[in-house]
């Protein structure tokens, strides 16, 4: 899927003559990964004013997705902050139209996220990239410690604070039997929150397995 540029009037911060712009308005991060490094710098849609010479970010609304990670964050103007239930509403209902459409090969079975202004969407990156590490230290400190890794599906690791990849058991694939794997790779002095969690909630009572790839 190939990220999209759309074109709207840009307002300098300035006050000076309204101008016209192309940004970015759909981003496919598996396709261009240049543009997701353009956003963690902050050079997304950076315009400048041709009056004044200010350079400022064009805050339209836009689509960040990256399949492979089950990301779908819709990004909302900052300016529309106020206006956050209607819009939640309606990106619900765009999700709907998209999933079945444009989406529709990737049976999309995941909710979109909702940010307001380019800012936020950058700290959602960020938590990925932190995240992704934390996972990487997890899988290799289990493979370490000789235990089978496996990729939980993405989506439900991030709503859990999971980590992107666990220790597996050998035969016992209950919760409990996870629950004893991660314990197996924190013993060997891993510093990980997140697995400490996936430890935690594996251990409850009613507790259902994780959801692997
Ligand atoms: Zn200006």
């Amino acid at each position: 899927m190939k990220s999209i540029k759309n074109e709207a009037a840009a307002r300098c911060p300035n006050h000076c003559e309204p101008f016209d712009v192309e940004y970015w308005s759909f981003i496919s991060a598996e396709q261009d990964p240049d543009l997701k490094t353009a956003i963690l710098g902050g050079e997304l849609n950076l315009v400048q004013c041709p009056e004044c010479k200010t350079f400022f970010h064009h805050d339209g609304d836009l689509i960040y997705f990256d399949a492979p990670s089950e990301l779908l964050v819709f990004v909302f103007s900052e300016k529309d902050r106020q206006r956050e239930p209607e819009l939640v509403a309606r990106m619900h209902k765009d999700y709907n139209l998209i999933k079945n459409t444009l989406l529709k090969q990737l049976n999309m079975d995941y909710p979109p996220i909702c940010v307001f202004g380019l800012e936020a969407l950058k700290g959602v990156l960020q938590g990925e990239e932190e995240a992704s590490y934390e996972s990487e230290a997890v899988a290799a400190s289990a493979a370490a410690a000789g235990l089978r890794v496996v990729r939980l599906k993405p989506s439900y690791a991030r709503e859990h604070h999971f980590p992107f990849y666990v220790p597996a058991p050998e035969k016992d694939q209950t919760p409990n039997g996870y629950a004893v794997a991660a314990s197996k790779v924190l013993k060997t002095g891993l510093q990980s929150k997140m697995l400490r969690n996936f430890l935690d909630q594996m251990s409850q009572d009613k507790a259902l397995p994780p959801q692997v790839l």
